[in-house]
């Protein structure tokens, strides 16, 4: 099923690549009937390998000459007129092709994009599971390893030597199991940053186009509602920011997915003295209690790990901003992103 329909583009350009030849010869030098080719090389473009695009291109330019040699009938038309005709249809099909690849190369950023964004956003989970492990563990494996190291003083001569030897055994292990944990935690966090200005307008604009499309399968509208530019530029890393972005969309995309009514999402920014904001308001249920959705595993989703708000707060934290939530009057949750504004030091 999935193959028949990626097979599609392809198969499409190529009956279509036929048919237009077929009618093209039917038809006399004068008329200009290979433009239509170009629908074939749009198609092709659609075809998930990058060179079926070009190759059907390549082959409808040779097939508009060809029909040169095969039919001599030019009805009324000058000859110059015939080749002007044939170098439009292969400008229009060059043009096309160009487009279409241009076209291909955005979106292949843009998945790029996704991709980081969602790259760094499993390494934060990984980063955030870590802490909680190495935060919840250490204190039990301290404890387990001193005891262990008191037990193994504690042997006496009358101790028998097999015993003995567990003991220290128990000891050596534990203390393995201590480093091993710190040694995650620290792996984990030793996540390469760069930091720099950041336009808080371009990253909700970025952001909004990465769920585009997942906002449109559900029929859900979100606007953007941005400062006046220029906007003067919070610091920090960029993609962390965008990442905090991401998880307030897409938890508002999934809140309003659940309701029956309107669906509608408002990114706003705004410069507030020499603050940045960032709001997210959404149609969805609301929040019953908007502390706990910040609490480390606090989720509702089925699929959901609840780490998502946690993250992006540390985050928010870490850039010196606050991140909070409310329930709105008038139903929906707003999220609200307050960063510090950079100004560049001068001399
Ligand atoms: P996850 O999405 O994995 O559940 P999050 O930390 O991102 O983890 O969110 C925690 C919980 O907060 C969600 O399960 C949901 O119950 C609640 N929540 C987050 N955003 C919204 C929202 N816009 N509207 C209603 N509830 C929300």
């Amino acid at each position: 099923m999935g193959r028949a329909f990626r097979m599609q583009p392809v198969t499409l350009a190529v009956v279509l690549v036929a048919t237009v030849f077929v009618i093209d010869l039917c038809l006399p030098l004068g008329v200009a009937s290979a433009v239509p080719y170009t629908f074939a090389v749009l198609l092709a473009l659609r075809a998930k390998s990058g060179w079926v695009g070009p190759t059907v291109a390549v082959l409808c330019g040779v097939l508009t000459f060809v029909k040169m040699g095969i039919v001599p009938e030019r009805g009324n038309t000058e000859m110059w007129k015939v080749i002007a005709n044939r170098c439009l249809a292969l400008f229009a099909i060059g043009m096309t092709t160009l487009l279409g690849l241009l076209r291909r190369r955005a979106e292949a950023q843009v998945r790029q994009h996704e991709s980081d964004l969602a790259r760094m956003s499993r390494l934060a989970v990984a980063g955030e599971l870590a802490t909680v492990l190495a935060h919840e563990l250490n204190q039990p494996l301290a404890a387990v390893c001193l005891q262990a190291d008191m037990a193994a003083l504690l042997a006496t001569e009358s101790t028998s030597a097999g015993l003995r030897a567990a003991l220290g055994e128990v000891a050596e292990q534990s203390h393995r199991a201590a480093e091993i944990v710190r040694s995650i935690r620290r792996t984990v966090r030793r996540t390469d940053t760069e930091r720099g200005p950041v336009d808080l307008n371009e990253a909700v604009r970025v952001v909004a186009r990465l769920l585009e499309w997942r906002a449109r399968r559900t029929g859900v509208s979100v606007e953007l509602n941005l400062a006046p530019e220029p906007l003067p530029p919070t610091y920090g890393d960029r993609v962390q920011l965008e990442q905090v972005l991401f998880n307030l969309l897409q938890n508002a995309i999934e809140a309003v997915e659940t309701v029956h009514g309107p669906r509608v999402i408002v990114m706003e920014t705004a410069p507030v003295g020499v603050w940045l904001t960032a709001h997210v308001r959404d149609s969805g249920p609301g929040l019953a209690d908007p502390e706990r959705v910040f609490e480390q595993f606090y989720t509702t989703k089925p699929e959901g790990m609840g780490l998502g708000l946690a993250i992006s707060r540390s985050i928010v934290t870490a850039h010196g901003g606050v991140l909070t939530a409310v329930a709105r009057p008038e139903g929906g949750a707003e999220f609200t992103c307050i960063l510090p504004i950079y100004r560049e030091e001068k001399g």
